[in-house]
């Protein structure tokens, strides 16, 4: 159907994650909204797997694009074949992930068809059949609300975990419609000549529980404290910009408006004032626990709960009760 809202899978070779799905969740109720279907969209080499797994999240149809030139991800042959598709079939909206990848492939679609591009959603919904678009603006401060009313499709990426996960049911089938879409080597600006595995692996995106330092962790030894902490609750370690442009952690962990969005069910934040541009980060956690000597610090009006001492103090009594909790 012409109105369709499609939603872009993520994978890495073949390798997804239940995220990659989480988008047909919205894009279910957008396309209830709008009395059509939700779509999914996979570009890829051996992706099979992938079209079974997007019709038990809820995908009643799902668009390929198959062939050796796209094993191993480069944006611009995969925003080739995402065009391609889009300009082809023309849905209502593309839905895909703000994550590097998402970013990468809705952005060079966009700039090939010529249309505009709406960042980071944190709300979608259908008011009187058109699609209003919320995200945050100012550093947080303000939230917008935007309409299209020109392109078509429309482009959106959604901030990761913004929206509720769908439900899976493996026993879900659906149409799968084969896109013959070639390009070749010679088509493309870019070659993978090898990929290095980062010896940071710190997923804060995905992470359900984040121990976070600021300036007030002091150092890189006071670091490895909030990762003891970090470990025993199986989460991730952040931190504020002032503790990774002091080097005591890779800019990897930054969370904030110049680092990573997280919305993690607990965020725990260490040492860290609450400025603006960090809470623009983190502040729709679910639950955020302040740590800070300064009662009046910022951090506190946006936490549930705050506890006003020293860090050095306070997180390995912190880390003791777990222990004691959590048998480890
Ligand atoms: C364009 C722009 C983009 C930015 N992007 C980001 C971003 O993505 N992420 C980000 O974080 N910042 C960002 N910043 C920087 C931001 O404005 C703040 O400077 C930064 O967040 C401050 O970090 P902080 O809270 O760790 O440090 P501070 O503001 O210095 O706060 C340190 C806190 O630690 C407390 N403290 C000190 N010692 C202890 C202790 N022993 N125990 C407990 N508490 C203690 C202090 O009371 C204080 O509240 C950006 C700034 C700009 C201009």
């Amino acid at each position: 159907m012409a109105n369709d809202v499609w939603v872009y899978i993520e994978h890495k070779d073949g390798e997804f994650s239940p995220m990659s799905f989480e988008l047909l969740g919205i894009g279910k109720g957008l396309a209830d909204g709008l009395g059509s279907n939700v779509c999914a969209f996979v570009i890829g080499e051996n992706i099979e797997n992938i079209t079974k797994e997007a019709f038990a999240y809820g995908a009643s149809k799902v668009y390929t694009v198959e062939g050796s030139v796209f094993k191993g991800f480069r944006a611009d042959a995969y925003a080739k074949a995402s065009s391609f598709l889009l300009d082809k079939h023309k849905p209502e909206i593309a839905l895909f992930r703000a994550t590097s990848q998402g970013t990468d492939v809705s952005a060079a679609s966009a700039a090939n068809l010529g249309f505009g591009l709406c960042t980071d959603c944190i709300g979608l919904n259908v008011d009187g059949g058109q699609i209003k678009m919320t995200r945050a603006a100012f550093g947080g401060n303000y939230t917008i609300t935007v309409v299209n009313e020109k392109a078509k499709p429309q482009i959106v990426t959604v901030r990761p975990k913004a929206f509720a996960m769908p439900e899976k049911d493996a026993s879900k089938q659906g149409e799968i419609v084969k896109e013959a879409f070639s390009i070749s080597e010679d088509d493309l600006n870019t070659k993978v000549l090898e990929f290095i595995k980062s010896e940071v692996t710190v997923n804060l995106v995905e992470a359900d529980i984040i121990v976070s330092g600021g300036r007030g962790v002091g150092s890189d030894e006071g670091f490895k404290v909030l990762k003891e902490l970090a470990d025993i609750l199986g989460g991730a370690v952040g931190a504020s910009r002032a503790a990774v442009d002091s080097e005591w952690i890779p800019y990897e962990h930054q969370v904030g408006q110049t680092g990573k969005t997280v919305k993690p069910k607990i965020y725990i934040a260490c040492g860290i004032s609450g400025a603006i541009q960090h809470l623009a980060g983190m502040r729709t956690s679910d639950c955020i626990v302040a740590i800070n000597k300064d009662p009046d610090a910022p951090i506190f009006k946006n936490a549930t709960f705050g506890i006003v001492g020293d860090y050095k103090q306070l997180v390995p009594k912190i880390i003791e009760k777990f222990k004691t909790k959590l048998n480890r």
